[in-house]
């Protein structure tokens, strides 16, 4: 019995260790910014106000209203899914993205573009009537709280796993190829299983978010995840000397 407990003891403190582990290796962005306070990065006004690169999470959100200029993705789609839709810029990026793809042998289907308010309110309501909220709203965003109301972020998956929105996609190797490249074209990986803490999601290898190749190298090589990588932009922006901003609300 002796022996049980020292071994869920033991258990603990490891368990206890590796998440204080994976807490310590995130940065803050007053730790950002002390190590490098003019990133070379495009900053052309308040990042809050940036259209390419505003913040929509849990606490961020959009109005019911807002609907982004759209253009359909004219790529390879998941069988039996309509044809998706997002904003110019990213389907653009995303379309060099497939190509680039295509010539390493790799075979990208998209899932899930832009949706509306309307869409993630009865896709959230469904997830929560089978699951609970609090599980729900560990994969699903609320109304107005989804990054895909933006036109900026898609889901992409392969044949291999029948185009399905799983963690086993990072282990294909369309999985890996996105991995990989994604920030080359723009996007970032924007929910990681370490940084669940932060964006309050579980991991999502599926889901990337466009924010312009320069933010998308920076991002994906400081391996933060992008809540601290806006507040590290605003201490940035704050620092340089600049005209203030009135009235300033958000306009993406
Ligand atoms: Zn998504």
């Amino acid at each position: 019995m002796k022996r049980v407990y020292c071994l869920i003891g033991c258990l603990l403190i490891l368990l206890t260790a590796a998440h204080c582990a994976a807490d310590e290796k995130l940065p803050t962005a007053e730790e950002l910014f002390a190590q490098n306070p003019a990133p070379d990065v495009p900053l052309t006004c308040d990042p809050r106000m940036d259209p390419l690169l505003v913040l929509v999470n849990k606490e961020v959100g959009l109005p019911s209203a807002y609907i982004p200029e759209l253009t359909d993705l004219n790529l390879p789609h998941k069988p039996g899914v309509a044809t998706q839709q997002m904003r110019p810029v990213t389907a653009e990026a995303l379309g060099r993205l497939f190509k680039a793809a295509e010539a390493d042998g790799i075979k990208l289907g998209v899932v899930s573009g832009y949706r509306s308010y309307g869409t993630q309110k009865s896709i959230h309501a469904k997830k929560v009537a089978q699951r609970g909220k609090a599980t729900a709203e560990l994969t699903s965003a609320p109304p107005g709280k989804s990054e895909h109301q933006l036109g900026l972020a898609v889901d992409v998956s392969c044949a291999s796993i029948n185009y399905r929105l799983n963690a086993i996609f990072s282990k294909t190797e369309e999985g890996q190829w996105v991995e990989e490249h994604c920030a080359e074209y723009g996007f970032i990986i924007r929910y990681r299983a370490e940084w669940q803490r932060v964006t309050g999601y579980k991991v999502e290898p599926w889901h990337i978010r466009y924010v312009g190749p320069e933010h998308a190298r920076l991002v994906t090589s400081l391996n933060i995840p992008y809540e601290i990588y806006m507040d590290y932009l605003k201490l940035c922006w704050d620092s340089r000397p600049h005209l203030p901003v009135s009235g300033s609300t958000a306009q993406p």
